[in-house]
C-alpha cells in the first residue's frame, strides 16, 4: 500500500515465502532506500540478509533485457525488434503449432515468483482460450508433494495454521528445512520465542547438521529417505504409551485403524536401525510431542523433493492428527514455501493439474463453472504436462512450442543435461524474464523484456495464506512490460476477447470474484482494503470479514465426510539405491546469501561474502577413504552426469552423504558446478515432484 508520504511505497520481499513486508523510500539522487516494514505483521521490521539487499539486485540495470528481440531459426543471431512484431510472430507460430498439431504441442512454464495477477492471466489464456492445459510452474520442483499431501488428508491445498502460532507452541518438529538459512525471519521468531521460554522444545530431523541445529533441543541425523520410518516410530511409540486424542481421532478422522496397522508394520528398533538414530532419541522425540501443548511440524524440500514426498507428507501430517495437535492455537502442520508466491500460484490453478481457485480439473462441473466464467465453450480434461514431463513431450517432439516465463529450467530442471538437449529440441521457445544472466536464454527464439519487482503493481500469497500488495515504486527499463500486460497484449494478437483490462486491478477482481463460494473465497478483500488495512490471510469471504488466523478451529475438514483423513503408510524409499560404484547419496540445496539460480543475488557483493564458489560438503571418513583434503578439486559422477567443485570437509553431514548447493549453473560455471547433472527425472508417483534430495553418485579426485 502506498503511504501518505508520496516517496514512501510498501511492497514484500521477492525472496523466500516468509513474505516479509518491506518500505521503500526514495532519496533526493532518486536512489531506493530499503527497510523491513514494521507495521508488517510477519516481519515486523525485520529482514534477512537477502531481503536487506534487494534493493541493490533489483537497481542493477547491467544485465536487464531492455527491448524484444528474435531470431527466424537458431542459425541467425538475435536481432531487436518492436513489441508489436514480437507479438505477431509468437501468435503466428503458437497458432500454426495449435492448427497443425493441436492445443497440446503448445505449452507454458512459469514461476512462483510471478505475481498473483500474472499467474492468473496466464492460466486463464492457456487453459481457457489456448485449449490445452499445459502450463505448469516451477512449483512444481518444490511444493507439489506438500500440495497433494494437504488435498488428500484435509481435503483441500490449505496450510491451517499462521505465523502467530509459533509465539503460542511449546514443541516444533522441523523436517529437511533450514530455516535458519532458507526463512530466516520465520526461524529468528522460533529463536526469540524460545530464548524468553526455554522449556519450548525444538526438534529438527535432518541429515545434515545445519545452522538449525544449533537451536535444537534434539536432532535426530536420519540416513536419507528414512523419514516415514521416524515418523511411524513416533507415532507408535505415542499409541503405545496411550498419547493419542482418541477424541480428535474418534470424532473427527478417518481411516485410522488402518493407518495404524501400517505404523505396527515396523517396530521401533528396525525404525531406529534403518534411521541410524537411538531408540532413546525416538522415545524423547516421541515424550517432547506428547507433553506438548501447542504442537508445530515444519517441513520443506527435504520431506517434498522426494520419491515418496507426498507419504513423507502424510507421515508427518499424521503426528499432528494422532495428537490432535490441529486447528488450535500454537498447533498444526505448516509446509514453508521457497518462493514468494508459490501459494498465489496455487490460488490461481497455476499447476497442470489445477483450476482455479482450488477448483480440480478432473471435475466436470468445476470445468464448466470456469469455462461459463472466463466466457468459453469448454476447458480440456486432459491434464497438462508437469514440469518434467514437458522435458519428455519435448524430447518426443509432442510439445513444440513452450513459453518460459520468470524461471531458469536450465539450472533448476532435473537431470540438466537432458532438460538441454530436451529444449534445444523445440521447434520454437520464448523466454520472458528480466535478466541476461537466464541461462535458458540460449535456447530463445523470442526474449520478451519483463519488468522487474518494484517495476509493477500485483499482489503475493505467502507461506501462511497471507496476501500482502505490492506498490509499483519505479517505472521498468527500456521497454520491459510488466508479464500481465505481455500476456494480455499476445491473448489480443490471438484475437482473444476477455484480456481487455485497464488495470492490474482489474484482473485481480476477476480473479476474487472467482473464487467467490469456493474454500479460499476472496471476494470480500479488495485493492482498496488491501491498501488500507494491510495483508489479510485467506478466506476474506465478506467486506467486513478481517481474515482467516487459522482454518479448522471447528474441526470440520474440507473432505466430503468432514473428517480429516488417514492414509496407511509404506515406510519404503523408491529411489535408486546405492551401488558399490555409486555409494554415497548426494542431497542438494541452498546456500545462506543466494537465491535459486544467482540471476539477482548473484549480483549483489555483499551477498557473495558469505559463500562465494560451490562446493561439495564431505564427511571426514569419506573424504579419506578417497584421499579428499580440504579445498581439493573434486569430481562427482554417476549415470546423469559430473560436476567439478572444491570439497569442503565437515563432521557436520551424515557419512555416506554429500552435499551439492543447487545455485551455480551453467553460464556461471561453465556447467561444471550445476548440481542438476547428477540428478534424475525420477519423480513421486503422486505429485510428479522430481527426487533431487537422493541421487547415487561417487566421489573422487580430479
Ligand atoms: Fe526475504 Fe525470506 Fe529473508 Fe524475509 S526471510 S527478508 S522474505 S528472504
Amino acid at each position: 500500500m502506498r503511504s501518505t508520504h508520496d516517496t514512501s511505497y510498501k511492497t514484500t520481499c521477492s525472496y523466500c515465502g516468509v513474505g516479509c513486508g518491506i518500505v521503500i523510500r526514495k532519496d533526493r539522487k532518486n536512489n531506493l532506500v530499503l527497510e523491513g516494514n514494521p507495521d508488517h505483521p510477519v516481519n515486523k521490521g525485520m529482514l534477512c540478509s537477502k531481503g536487506m539487499n534487494l534493493h541493490y539486485a533489483m537497481q542493477d540495470m547491467s544485465d536487464r533485457l531492455l527491448f524484444p528481440e528474435m531470431r527466424w531459426s537458431r542459425n541467425h543471431p538475435l536481432q531487436r525488434v518492436s513489441w508489436s512484431d514480437a507479438m505477431k510472430r509468437a501468435a503466428a507460430v503458437f497458432s500454426a503449432m495449435i492448427k497443425t498439431y493441436g492445443p497440446d504441442s503448445v505449452g507454458f512454464y512459469v514461476s512462483g515468483q510471478c505475481l498473483t495477477e500474472e499467474y492468473y492471466v496466464a492460466n486463464k489464456l492457456v487453459k481457457g482460450f489456448l485449449g490445452t492445459n499445459n502450463i505448469d510452474t516451477n512449483s512444481r520442483l518444490c511444493m507439489s508433494s506438500a500440495v497433494a499431501g494437504y488435498a488428500q488428508m484435509l481435503g483441500e491445498d490449505a496450510v491451517p495454521v499462521a505465523y502467530e502460532d509459533i509465539e503460542l507452541s511449546d514443541c516444533f518438529l522441523i523436517a529437511g528445512a533450514n530455516p535458519a538459512w532458507c526463512h530466516p525471519i520465520l526461524f529468528r521468531r522460533i529463536e526469540a520465542h524460545k530464548q524468553k521460554n526455554p522449556e519450548v522444545k525444538l526438534i529438527v530431523v535432518d541429515p545434515r547438521r545445519t545452522q538449525t541445529c544449533a537451536l535444537a533441543d534434539l536432532h535426530l541425523q536420519i540416513n536419507p529417505g528414512t523419514d516415514i520410518y521416524l515418523y511411524n516410530a513416533i507415532v507408535r511409540v505415542l499409541i503405545e504409551n496411550g498419547e493419542v486424542d482418541y477424541n480428535f481421532v474418534r470424532g473427527h478422522t478417518e481411516q485410522f485403524e488402518q493407518y495404524r496397522d501400517s505404523v505396527f508394520q515396523h517396530t521401533v528398533e528396525e525404525a531406529a536401525e534403518k534411521c541410524d538414530v537411538s531408540i532413546h532419541d525416538i522415545q524423547l522425540a516421541a515424550s517432547y510431542i506428547a507433553a506438548a501443548k501447542g504442537f508445530l511440524t515444519l517441513w520443506a524440500m527435504g520431506l517434498n523433493q522426494s520419491a515418496i514426498g507426498v507419504k513423507k507428507n502424510h507421515a508427518l501430517i499424521s503426528l499432528n492428527l494422532v495428537t490432535g495437535h490441529i486447528g488450535k492455537p500454537g498447533s498444526g502442520p505448516f509446509s514453508l514455501t521457497g518462493q514468494p508466491n508459490a501459494m498465489g500460484g496455487r490460488e490461481v490453478g497455476g499447476l497442470a493439474t489445477m483450476l482455479a481457485a482450488h477448483r480440480s480439473l478432473a471435475n466436470a462441473q468445476h470445468r464448466e463453472e470456469v469455462a461459463k466464467f472466463w466466457g468459453v465453450d469448454s476447458i480440456s480434461s486432459r491434464p497438462g504436462y508437469t514440469a518434467t514431463q514437458m522435458i519428455e513431450a519435448l524430447e518426443r517432439g509432442e510439445l513444440k512450442a513452450l513459453w518460459i516465463i520468470c524461471t531458469n529450467p536450465l539450472v533448476s530442471w532435473p537431470d540438466a543435461r537432458r532438460a538441454e538437449a530436451a529444449l534445444a529440441n523445440a521447434k520454437f521457445v520464448v523466454v520472458q524474464d528480466i535478466s541476461r544472466r537466464s541461462d535458458t536464454l540460449q535456447f530463445a527464439d523470442l526474449i520478451l523484456p519483463a519488468a522487474g519487482h518494484f517495476e509493477k503493481e500485483g499482489t503475493m500469497t505467502n507461506s501462511e495464506r497471507r496476501i500482502t500488495h505490492l506498490d509499483k515504486i519505479v517505472d521498468p527499463p527500456g521497454e520491459a512490460l510488466p508479464d500481465a500486460e505481455i500476456l494480455c497484449r499476445f491473448a489480443k494478437a490471438m484475437g482473444f476477447k476477455g484480456f481487455d483490462y485497464t488495470s492490474v486491478e482489474e484482473i485481480y477482481a476477476e480473479h476474487c470474484r472467482l473464487t467467490k463460494g469456493t474454500n479460499i473465497d476472496i471476494s470480500g478483500l479488495s485493492y482498496a482494503r488491501l491498501r488500507a488495512e494491510g495483508s489479510m490471510q485467506w478466506p476474506v469471504p465478506e467486506a467486513t470479514h478481517s481474515g482467516t488466523t487459522r482454518l479448522f478451529a471447528d474441526h470440520a475438514f474440507y473432505t466430503p465426510s468432514r473428517k480429516a483423513k488417514f492414509y496407511p503408510i509404506d515406510a519404503e524409499n523408491l529411489s535408486a539405491v546405492p551401488t558399490p560404484e555409486l555409494p554415497l547419496i548426494l542431497t542438494t540445496g541452498r546456500i545462506r546469501d543466494q537465491w535459486h539460480t544467482m540471476t539477482k543475488t548473484g549480483k549483489v557483493n555483499r551477498l557473495r561474502q558469505h559463500i562465494d564458489k560451490p562446493f561439495l560438503e564431505i564427511h571426514p571418513d569419506d573424504a579419506a577413504a578417497r584421499n579428499i583434503g580440504e579445498d581439493d578439486v573434486v569430481v562427482i559422477r554417476n549415470e546423469q552426469g559430473d560436476v567439478r567443485v572444491r570439497a569442503r570437509i565437515s563432521a557436520e553431514i551424515k557419512r555416506g552423504v554429500v552435499f551439492l548447493p543447487m545455485h551455480w549453473g551453467r553460464m556461471l560455471m561453465k556447467d561444471a558446478a550445476r548440481a542438476n547433472n547428477l540428478t534424475t527425472m525420477l519423480v513421486d508417483p503422486v505429485s510428479k515432484e522430481p527426487d533431487f534430495k537422493f541421487s547415487r553418485v561417487e566421489v573422487e579426485l580430479y
